[in-house]
């Protein structure tokens, strides 16, 4: 795919963990799709992901507390319609 940075049709998706806060007010959002671009080197989420990941960390009430500390716990893709089992 096309990077958004630099042109070049060398981007590609990658998922990765992203930890957002700490203690209390920790949020782990798993296999986030973050795009990394083999010519730039640069790495980085869409405005879409953007606006996603801010929903999830403001919307933290009824999320599985794992930990029971407070911390949060999501996985991307259990925030549309494609839920799936761990
Ligand atoms: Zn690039």
């Amino acid at each position: 795919m096309k990077c958004e940075l630099c042109g070049a049709q060398a981007a590609v998706t990658k998922k990765t963990t992203k930890n957002f806060g700490r203690g209390a007010s920790l949020v782990v959002i798993e296999d986030i799709p973050t795009i990394h671009c083999t010519n730039c080197h640069e790495s980085y989420v869409t405005a879409d992901t953007a606006r996603e990941i801010d929903r999830i960390r403001k919307n933290r009430s009824g999320r599985d507390d794992r930990k029971g500390d407070g911390s949060l716990f999501v996985t991307w893709s259990a925030n549309d319609s494609c839920r799936r089992p761990k």
